[in-house]
């Protein structure tokens, strides 16, 4: 590459491509040098230089790599962002946040949502008994608030009842007729006055991947016919007043306002009738469903959302407000119950690329010494090859490599000879994708050549460990190098995965306009590691994975950004061992062990190897049970 066409590439021309500043939310930037940042308030770090302090720890890659301030700075966000539309709209009550343990629930991240978000009252969705005693164990402040959602038996009541005793503000929301009984008995049991809420089934029907069971068909919440025998048995056991909270969930990720804005009106009208029921309801709590923008389009596609967190909450403001004035009802608390938009951004998976395959040839094959005519046919595509002609190329090119292919099966030539005739078929695949970049109209046929002679980037990580929505739901997380952007990325790539599975490969990228189907990335360099993060991976992906082919939990680092642009290591998880993930499906690490052993020993009594040599073995056996389960680098 030549010095000035280097030059003439910059940072902000990767910005630009990568589309960083669409999808970053303010968190992540570009520095002059080319490397990414992560951006909190008043300061600015490199990642690169967080990866260089995991390798000075021996914290090998594949890492999680979570940043504590952009967690914090997100629950500061969406408190603040709703203070000031009940403000402007001068809504007459408050707001009231809770996060979704299920959407990650990981201690350090749930534990560090607890401490940032006690000033502003924070408190936790639950919807089983786990979930329920991580809550209980980690809010510290009386009065959080605990909203239960989910199937709930005797045992999950009798904590709830004992954690208003203890002054907690914990709301049993009945999601079926049959948890009524349940919550009376266990009350009158322990003598403990229950807080209520009750789950509606919205008929707003809302777009978006994950909202295909809103409606009349969703699985959770009460039919009309149902919420009014729950008052009826309410009002008979003169505990009316303990109904206090009308709960709904349009969905996750809702990618539209309007739908947003149209559940907001369909809610109010419950809440207003339940009040002229005579339920003392003083809270509204609207589920999950803000987007995270994970192309970065604005649009209300899928992936994207086409609003901001302000609008999002204005509308619910003022939509509260103007439909229940017109009742004359009080407004109630608002709680929203946001999981994804709260810790999506906060995470990044940070791994190295180990390998690469380019479909390339080092020139045109010299002839062969009495060439087979097939080959010489291949040969004369080159010569009338334009871009009038690229079909015919394209068409002849897989004939005669067919051809050959036959005649190799039936040993009618040899290995060298089909070797050229695959290398001139790339070769003139190559010649045929330039040329189209002159045209104006692309064949059909050729619209994925490009995708078939891009490069193979092998990643040192699980797409089903890892990333498993990727896998599953054909999720999009925007990915980038974290370093020499400040060099123009002259290879088009697909990135496969440690894995070795025909699913374990990315394929859809963010793109500059819109998804495509390679990532543009830079040619690796002998002796350097080069480095690529995942973003926005936060929200739903740590439990999910699985242990295909055994890879296990990543390593797994917390870190605090300075003001004075340091930071701190404050947590570190080392990810699974070999013994680790073989113990998770049952096997026992120290029979194994033991069974080794055994086998070696017998290799010595047998003469086949000597008892120095077993023991060399065994202790390679022993030191890989304890080792990570990626492709580690030895220092
Ligand atoms: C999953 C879920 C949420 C979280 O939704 P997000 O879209 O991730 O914010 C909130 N509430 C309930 C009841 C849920 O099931």
């Amino acid at each position: 590459m030549n010095q000035q066409f280097k030059s003439s590439w910059e940072s902000k021309n990767s910005a630009e491509l990568y589309g960083i500043n669409r999808w970053s939310n303010d968190y992540f930037g570009l520095s002059k040098d080319g490397k990414v940042t992560a951006k909190t308030l008043n300061t600015e770090v490199t990642l690169m230089d967080i990866v260089e302090g995991m390798i000075e720890r021996d914290l090998q890659m594949p890492v999680l790599l979570r940043i504590e301030n952009i967690l914090d700075a997100q629950i500061m966000r969406l408190n603040e962002a709703f203070r000031s539309a009940i403000k402007q709209s001068n809504y007459l009550s408050a707001y009231r946040g809770v996060y979704p343990i299920k959407v990650n629930q990981q201690a350090q991240v749930v534990e560090e949502i607890a401490a940032f978000g006690e000033r502003y009252g924070h408190g936790f969705e639950v919807g089983s008994k786990p979930e329920m005693i991580a809550a209980l164990s980690t809010l510290k402040e009386p009065g959080s608030l605990i909203i239960c959602n989910g199937y709930k038996d005797q045992e999950f009541i009798d904590l709830g009842l004992q954690a208003i005793k203890l002054g907690f503000q914990c709301f049993f929301v009945i999601e079926t007729p049959t948890e009524l009984p349940i919550i009376i008995d266990r009350s009158k049991a322990l003598g403990i006055e229950p807080t209520i809420g009750v789950r509606i089934k919205m008929t707003s029907q809302v777009s978006g991947r994950w909202n295909s069971t809103s409606g009349d068909r969703s699985i959770f919440g009460l039919t009309t016919s149902q919420l009014i025998d729950v008052v009826d048995s309410l009002k008979q056991e003169n505990m009316l007043h303990c109904l206090k909270l009308l709960h709904c969930h349009l969905g996750s990720q809702i990618p539209n306002i309007r739908d947003i804005r149209g559940g907001v009106v369909e809610a109010s009208r419950y809440y207003a009738d339940l009040v002229n029921e005579g339920a003392s309801l003083s809270h509204i709590d609207l589920g999950g469903g803000l987007a995270v923008d994970y192309t970065g389009a604005c649009s209300n596609d899928d992936q994207s959302r086409n609003y901001s967190l302000e609008e999002y909450c204005a509308d619910i403001v003022e939509t509260l407000k103007h439909t229940l004035d017109e009742y004359s009802i009080d407004h109630p608390i608002i709680i929203t119950e946001s999981g994804r938009a709260t810790v999506a951004y906060s995470s990044v998976l940070i791994f190295n690329i180990l390998d690469t395959n380019t479909f390339e040839t080092n020139g045109l094959p010299e002839p062969l010494p009495d060439e087979h005519p097939l080959l010489i046919k291949m040969r004369e595509i080159f010569e009338y090859l334009k871009a009038e002609s690229v079909q015919e190329c394209y068409n002849d090119a897989h004939y005669y490599r067919d051809e050959i292919r036959a005649l190799f099966k039936r040993g009618q030539i040899d290995l060298r000879s089909r070797s050229v005739a695959e290398n001139l078929f790339l070769d003139i695949l190559h010649r045929i994708a330039d040329l189209l970049e002159t045209l104006a109209r692309i064949p059909p046929d050729l619209e994925n050549l490009k995708l078939s002679l891009a490069d193979i980037y092998y990643g040192n990580f699980s797409l089903f460990q890892s990333l498993p929505d990727i896998w599953a739901i054909d999720q999009l997380f925007p990915i980038m190098p974290l370093h020499r952007l400040d060099e123009e990325p002259t290879r088009e790539a697909v990135l496969a995965d440690i894995t070795c599975d025909c699913d374990g490969k990315i394929d859809t990228f963010v793109g500059e306009h819109e998804t495509v189907a390679t990532l543009p990335l830079h040619p690796l360099k002998s002796g350097e590691e080069y480095y690529l993060g995942v973003f926005l991976v936060g929200a739903y992906q740590e439990t999910l994975g699985d242990l295909h082919n055994l890879f296990g939990d990543t390593n797994v680092v917390s870190v605090r950004l300075n003001h004075d642009a340091s930071f701190d290591f404050v947590k570190e998880i080392h990810g699974d061992t070999i013994a680790d993930v073989l113990s998770y499906v049952e096997y026992q690490p120290a029979q194994m062990e033991l069974n080794y052993r055994n086998t070696a020993e017998r290799a010595v009594k047998e003469g086949r190897i000597t008892a120095r040599e077993r023991q060399q073995m065994i202790k390679t056996f022993k030191a890989s049970m304890q080792g990570y389960t990626y492709y580690e680098k030895e220092n």
